[in-house]
């Protein structure tokens, strides 16, 4: 049965209830809530059931038919929830919003929270990333685009080109998970994003101007960049329920201001994750992430994607890295000052969401007490920010929060002694009740002269003095015993003085969680004030949690501070690739980089797995490592401050799906070549070889040709194509460069040494030998080449794929030819001896 089939007249008044929710939500999945349990009705009962394995039921809802429902207990929903929207689905919660026992007639609910992959806020979020959701406004001449986290408050904004590959390389580049966009968006970006990238895209068209959140662009002057902001915080508006107040001003991200790399080259540089396993081991981000803090580790893999370009700013990191190197006593302390300080920006969202306990109040306390450490050593080694230290926040949690609370909120033991004298009073009060319940069992024991006299409590009498069938006559009336109950072996009695004393006992106990709860709640109202200034010392701690992380790695890796140099000059000495170098089991063989003020193109060849993919990987890692202010896996290292890195590294890619790898990869060089400029470093891995050799070759030459007359930026190109190693006699800003192998006997061994010079022989078939290919595979290959090589000294060129096959097939001599007619069995011996004679003239 389905919901659009059902008659709203006929349901009950419950299942018209979540109708009316149900359809101003369609695209959600409701999460009703029902006693102790949420239920889902309909098709979002099949759907659920399907995606988490849960039991599809039905339930009567006043129709001759049961509906479909399935439920999960509310107090293990996040679980379920998260799962869902793993999978890309919306969950809306809807509750209760009176209490039940309360309510006249059907209980009030309301949807309290949209909850999406990017809004998603709890402990299953990885602490390493943010979480971003974003906002788009198509202008038609070009998109404003607003992006932030919910859970840290941060807001970017930014304008970009009408180029919807852009848009999408863009989103997913800057780890969007849940995309916002008007009904009449592109249909064909929309779905790109949803099904290529697995994003979240909302349709959402309901703009709203929000008075709270107008700090946050009131600096924006751009009214377009305005408007994307407002579009994302309707929509977060409208999803959360709740105002955000530890949402952070708007900054306008300046594209201009960073080195810009495309996806792609993201990607193939294995920055934040490998190519193949896409996981975060043996990335760049591996290799560095030595952070204390997980606000540190967020702000790092910022760093990295955004590698900067004012090289003043990158100098300071590097100032202060070295002081880091050299009061290594210093780092140590702040080394361990760090690893107390807990996620204050996520902290800080809870608390604004309302979501933060006791537990998060003793953590923010145990990270406040480490800032006058932490400050002291910021000053010593003279890094330019000030943090404030907030005594008086520490003193405030130090005072109220108990040591060891419970996760709950709601069950009082969180707040210290001494806090509150009303709280104390009520503590007392309740300890005191106890205490003369316990004296009193004594006294009235003495008094009636009966030992067995007991005082218990249950919950229908309260507290009741119990006494054994056989002493009840004992019992005096100037006792004021009241009998209440008559149980098979004793009876049991209330007496006024116990009944005032229950009364204390019991309010107390109510009281105490009450005003334990509303203090709990004062305290973290008055936390909430200081959010802006916990968000500054979070970017504070965060940026020194990274730069003593390039500390670490430099000085455990041995790196070098790089020397930045405005001539456009490359000179590494030594230089290594810094995650390969870590994962092999050999040694790894260091290689100079050099490119003076003349020459922009080092043309590579070199074998097959001698090492020119890695040769140029180091190189644009090297230049990153610079410029995010890290020192750099060299001996010596001068660098000029690059503006872009384009790369076409690689042979597979699924980016952009249907297209050939030869055509992804025409388009890649394109956008390398449209966009670079002279101060853009770009590589090419063996352009050219997705299409056939001459083809190959000749746009290879040609864009090798036009980098160099017009682009003339600083270029890596590897090539198979020995041809090509001639345009150094061409091009004056060309240089050849090989890597070298060693040969004997037929086997080969890699040097990985990169040499001046080019190298003519490809050694294909070696490395094929070496990969274990079977002998005679490998015998004909060689036979084959030797033809194509006696062939090439003929002809100018070769091309491989137009070579006729019975080329390859040996020609019959004239004397097999000749053998091949005559039957020997048939002929006299004088033809015979003729036959020769004649066989031995024609040789000659
Ligand atoms: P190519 O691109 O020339 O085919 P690669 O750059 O892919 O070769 O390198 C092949 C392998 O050789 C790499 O996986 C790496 O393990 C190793 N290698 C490359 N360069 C070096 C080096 N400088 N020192 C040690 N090993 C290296
Ligand atoms: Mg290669």
């Amino acid at each position: 049965m389905t919901l659009d089939s059902v008659d709203i007249n006929k349901v009950t008044p419950m299942m018209r209830q979540y109708i009316e929710t149900k359809k101003q939500n369609k695209d959600i999945i409701i999460f009703y809530r029902l006693g102790d349990f949420y239920e889902m009705f309909f098709e979002d009962a099949i759907t659920v059931s399907h995606e988490l394995e849960l039991t599809l039921t039905g339930k009567s809802a006043g129709l001759d038919e049961r509906i479909p429902m399935c439920g999960v207990p509310y107090h293990a929903a996040n679980v379920y929830i998260d799962k869902l929207v793993a999978k890309g689905y919306k969950v809306g919660i809807c509750e209760q919003l009176e209490d039940p026992k309360a309510a006249k007639g059907i209980v009030k609910r309301g949807m309290v929270q949209i909850i999406s992959s990017g809004t998603l806020f709890n402990e299953s979020l990885n602490e390493k990333e943010n979480n971003y959701i974003g906002s788009v406004i198509d202008f038609n001449y070009g998109y404003a685009i607003c992006y932030g986290d919910i859970t840290t408050g941060e807001i970017y904004t930014f304008l970009l080109e009408h180029n919807p590959t852009k848009l999408v390389s863009e989103i997913v580049s800057l780890g969007i998970k849940e995309v916002v966009v008007s009904e009449n968006f592109s249909k064909d970006v929309y779905s790109l994003l949803k099904n290529n990238f697995k994003i979240t895209v909302s349709i959402f068209d309901n703009k709203t101007d929000l008075e709270q959140y107008h700090y946050i662009y009131e600096d924006i002057s751009d009214a377009r960049l305005v408007e994307a902001i407002k579009y994302l915080l309707s929509y977060v508006n409208y999803t959360q329920f709740r105002d955000l107040s530890h949402l952070q001003k708007a900054i306008i991200r300046e594209n201009k201001n960073y080195l810009k790399m495309d996806i792609h080259t993201k990607r193939n540089l294995e920055l934040t994750e490998t190519l193949r396993l896409k996981q975060r081991n043996h990335s760049l981000i591996w290799l560095l992430d030595k952070t204390k803090t997980a606000m540190g580790s967020r702000l790092l893999k910022n760093f990295i994607e955004n590698p900067l370009i004012d090289k003043k700013e990158i100098e300071r990191r590097y100032d202060c890295i070295e002081k880091l190197l050299e009061e290594f006593i210093l780092t140590s302390d702040l080394e361990k000052y760090l690893l107390e300080v807990y996620d204050l920006e996520r902290l800080s969202g809870r608390i604004a969401f309302g979501s933060a306990n006791a537990r998060d109040m003793l953590q923010l306390k145990n990270s406040l007490k480490v800032l006058p450490g932490i400050k002291e050593v910021l000053t010593k080694i003279e890094f330019y920010k000030n943090i404030e230290t907030l005594e008086e926040l520490y003193n405030l949690l130090d005072a109220s929060i108990y040591e060891n609370p419970p996760i709950s909120i709601k069950e009082g033991y969180i707040i210290k002694e001494g806090y509150n004298q009303e709280l104390d009073e009520l503590k007392d009060l309740r300890k005191g009740g106890k205490d003369f319940i316990a004296r009193f069992e004594n006294e009235e024991r003495d008094r009636t002269g009966i030992k067995n006299l007991r005082v218990g409590y249950n919950k229908v009498f309260g507290y009741y003095i119990e006494i054994s069938k056989g002493n009840v006559n004992l019992i005096k009336d100037e006792y004021g015993y009241e009998r209440k109950q008559t149980l098979s072996n004793c009876e049991r009695y209330i007496s006024p003085i116990l009944k005032e004393k229950e009364n204390l006992i019991l309010n107390a106990e109510e009281k105490i969680i009450d005003l334990e709860y509303q203090l709990f709640c004062e305290i973290r109202d008055k936390v909430k004030e200081y959010i802006p200034k916990l968000q500054y010392i979070s970017k504070v701690i965060s940026e020194i949690d990274c730069l003593q992380a390039f500390a670490n790695v430099s000085s455990n890796n041995n790196y070098v501070r790089p020397k930045l140099t405005d001539e456009r000059v490359i000179k590494i000495i030594d230089d290594r690739h810094p995650v390969v170098e870590q994962v092999i089991e050999s040694e790894y063989v260091p290689n100079d980089i050099i490119m003076d003020k003349d020459t922009n193109i080092l043309l590579i060849t070199g074998p097959n797995m001698a090492g020119k993919s890695t040769y140029m990987r180091q190189l644009a890692i090297t230049v990153i490592m610079a410029q995010i202010g890290c020192f750099v896996p060299a001996r010596d290292a001068t660098l000029p401050i690059f503006d872009a890195i384009f790369t076409r590294i690689g042979a597979n890619d699924d980016l952009v799906s249907g297209e050939s790898t030869f055509m992804v990869e025409m388009k890649e060089a394109n956008n390398a070549i449209s966009n670079a400029t002279s101060n853009s470093l770009v590589l090419f891995d063996e352009l050219g070889r997705g299409t056939a050799t001459f083809d190959g070759m000749a746009l290879a030459q040609a864009i090798i040709e036009y980098i160099h007359d017009n682009i003339k930026c600083k270029t890596l190109f590897s090539t198979h194509y020995h041809e090509l190693t001639d345009l150094e006699n061409n091009l004056v800003n060309l240089k050849n460069i090989h890597v070298s192998a060693h040969e004997e006997d037929g086997n080969i061994t890699f040097l990985h040494k990169i040499k001046k010079g080019s190298i003519d022989k490809s050694y294909g078939i070696h490395v094929a030998k070496l990969a274990n290919l079977p002998d005679p595979l490998i015998k004909r290959a060689n036979q084959i080449l030797s033809v194509y090589e006696s062939k090439e000294k003929k002809r100018d060129y070769i091309i491989q794929e137009a070579l006729p096959l019975d080329d390859l097939i040996k020609e019959e001599s004239v004397v097999e030819k000749e053998l091949k007619k005559i039957n020997p069995l048939e002929m006299t011996p004088l033809e015979a001896i003729n036959f020769l004679y004649e066989l031995k003239e024609k040789i000659k």
